[in-house]
């Protein structure tokens, strides 16, 4: 079996923006592709909700549709507009998904998210 290091380095330096949060979107952890993305550091994010990425200009049916989803324990996958610590917005194509405890029941939730503004 593989060592419990090589899951945790495999998040850490995986190539896409990753964070781990409570069942209210606090930022729990984030990998090091989540600060090339967005700019912030862990010291500057943890504690802090996912909504500070938010740009306030995707439409707020979509952040209905998104927490509708999840909290029903199923996966969302969509695309909104964020903004990185200096400012500047880019278009995020991004999945979250319920992580389950032992009972089944939600106990966090993990995003992954890519920047494709170049796609678009
Ligand atoms: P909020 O007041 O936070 O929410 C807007 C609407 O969402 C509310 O009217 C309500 O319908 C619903 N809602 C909010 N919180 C809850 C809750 N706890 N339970 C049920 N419904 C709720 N947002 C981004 O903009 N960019 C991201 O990259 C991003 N990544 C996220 C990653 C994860 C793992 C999670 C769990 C959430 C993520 N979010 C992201 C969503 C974020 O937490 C906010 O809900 C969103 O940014 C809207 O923020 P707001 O302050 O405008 O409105």
């Amino acid at each position: 079996t593989l060592p419990f290091s090589l899951f945790v380095k495999a998040v850490e330096q995986a190539p896409v923006a990753i964070s781990i949060t409570d069942k209210k979107a606090n930022i729990l952890y984030i990998n090091d592709a989540f600060t090339q993305v967005t700019g912030y550091h862990a010291a500057e994010i943890l504690g802090q909700n996912e909504s500070k990425l938010s740009d306030k200009s995707t439409p707020r049916q979509i952040y209905y549709d998104l927490w509708h989803t999840i909290s029903r324990k199923q996966v969302w996958h969509g695309q909104l507009v964020n903004r990185r610590k200096l400012g500047d917005r880019y278009l995020a194509d991004l999945t979250i998904a319920p992580m389950f405890d032992e009972r089944g029941a939600i106990s966090h939730y993990i995003g992954m998210h890519r920047d494709v503004t170049q796609a678009h």
